[in-house]
């Protein structure tokens, strides 16, 4: 008898269990984003024109702001102005949240000797950070039916010293005539922001 009336109590505790865990882990609680370079470090190379700092700025402030705007995503930025920091303080930022449910988005723009490289590249460390760049990096190839350069494992300091799923996005190269010019709308940065945004949010 008892069991009898217990049951139903039951399925429905573990199905609000369910529910509750869902929406607990079905995303990132935490992410860090890196707006690459700032201060005295314009990025990019020697005789660039436009800043890569200014864009890796913009374009990280707008993927903070989808990212708050959709809830319960706590946003932490390395820098939010125009200042340097190095790259331990960077990954110092990012190692108090190891223990929570983060991921780390270092955002870049590219510059290459040869004027024609044109493209989007993704880089990782370690597995767990292939999983986050194996989501990102096509949904943002396909968003802004840009050039896939391919996900690539490298040793950058930011995702080598990162104990959260970290990885860098060269979101597209300020030394090609015509993906700078794209890279200068604003548009662009909006639309690779977004691409981003709903790439970290099905992580987890
Ligand atoms: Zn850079």
């Amino acid at each position: 008898m008892i069991s009898r009336f217990r049951a139903p109590g039951f399925v429905f505790w573990a199905f609000a269990f369910v529910v509750v865990a869902r929406s607990a882990f079905a995303h990132p609680s935490v992410v860090v984003i890196d707006p690459g370079h700032g201060g005295h470090d314009r990025g990019g190379i020697p005789g660039l024109g436009l800043a890569e700092k200014e864009f890796t700025l913009d374009t990280a402030k707008r993927l903070a702001r989808i990212l708050r705007s959709r809830g319960n995503t706590k946003v932490v930025m390395t820098r939010d102005n125009d200042t340097f920091v190095s790259l331990s303080a960077r990954t110092a930022v990012s190692n108090q949240y190891s223990r929570a449910n983060a991921v780390f988005i270092s955002i870049h723009y590219n510059a290459g000797s040869r004027e024609g490289a044109y493209g989007i590249e993704t880089y990782y460390n370690n597995r767990r950070a292939y999983y986050l760049a194996a989501l990102v990096h096509p949904r943002v190839i396909q968003a802004m039916e840009s050039i896939d350069r391919g996900i690539r494992h490298r040793g950058y300091w930011v995702l080598r010293a990162n104990r959260l799923p970290a990885i860098l996005v060269e979101c597209g190269f300020l030394t090609n005539q015509s993906e700078a010019n794209r890279i200068r709308d604003a548009r662009y940065r909006d639309r690779i922001a977004k691409a981003i945004a709903e790439a970290v949010l099905s992580f987890g």
